[in-house]
């Protein structure tokens, strides 16, 4: 988004460094080298995820910098190519109604002073013309589990992902937002906290997966619950009202 400081203080790319124009989100040589199409593939809840990097190299460093040293700026230009996969990916049957995030433990999140996964989703969100909604929380006490089996996740996280206003998921399509995936099984729960609370459908995209993507773009879209979609009602796209933005 513009604003007036970005004209006053050089950028920097938040691949390499280099200094860029002030209407650039990243250098016109790190653009060149990002892939045309995005990463797909199944989550363990049978749930497509997609994302526009593998992670590694220079999308690695860009999301540690905005994870663990405030680089803020960097959520645009991922923000962006987030996006730019979601558009390329579901675009067809693009008629989800809001987006949210995967919930971060409060006490991580404070003490860089923003949840990256919801700074990424609102980006992409006012891309993507769709409202945020903060639909999940931790419950109190618990924290992203680091070390521990796929199966041994998912148990936690469904204990430990409550929903933070069923009302607003019943009967909806939900696009949900992460940073990274790697298990999926974060991703998986938080899929089946929302249909268990009455989402019509939910859809995940992540800026970057880690490890394999197994799945050519056209099989995984076939295999998962997004192909057997009826794409009825693909025009409808919610505006994004900037006065329900401050419920979020
Ligand atoms: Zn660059």
């Amino acid at each position: 988004m513009f604003h007036i400081g970005r004209y006053l203080i050089p950028e920097k790319c938040p691949y390499c460094g280099r200094t860029i124009e002030p209407d650039m989100t990243e250098c016109v040589f790190c653009r060149a080298q990002f892939p045309p199409m995005p990463k797909v593939d199944l989550l363990p809840s049978g749930d497509l995820c997609i994302a526009p990097f593998s992670y590694g190299g220079a999308v690695k460093k860009a999301m540690r910098d905005l994870k663990f040293h405030g680089a803020r700026f960097n959520s645009e230009s991922l923000a962006c190519a987030l996006a730019g996969a979601i558009r390329t990916v579901y675009d067809k049957d693009m008629d989800s109604e809001l987006i949210t995030s995967v919930p971060t433990a409060s006490k991580a999140k404070g003490l860089r002073r923003y949840d990256q996964a919801e700074l990424l989703a609102r980006q992409a969100g006012k891309i993507l013309k769709l409202p945020y909604r903060k639909l999940l929380k931790m419950h109190p006490g618990q924290s992203r589990q680091v070390g521990k089996s796929a199966a041994e996740r998912l148990d936690y996280w469904e204990e430990g992902i409550l929903p933070l206003s069923p009302e607003e998921i019943k009967g909806k399509k939900i696009l949900l937002i992460d940073d990274v995936v790697t298990t999926g099984a974060t991703l998986s729960a938080c899929c089946r906290i929302l249909r268990k609370n009455g989402a019509e459908r939910v859809l995940c995209a992540v800026t970057a997966m880690a490890g394999e993507y197994r799945l050519a773009l056209e099989s995984a879209v076939d295999s998962s619950s997004f192909g057997r979609t009826s794409s009825a009602g693909a025009e409808h796209i919610d505006e994004n009202d900037p006065e329900q933005e401050k419920g979020g």
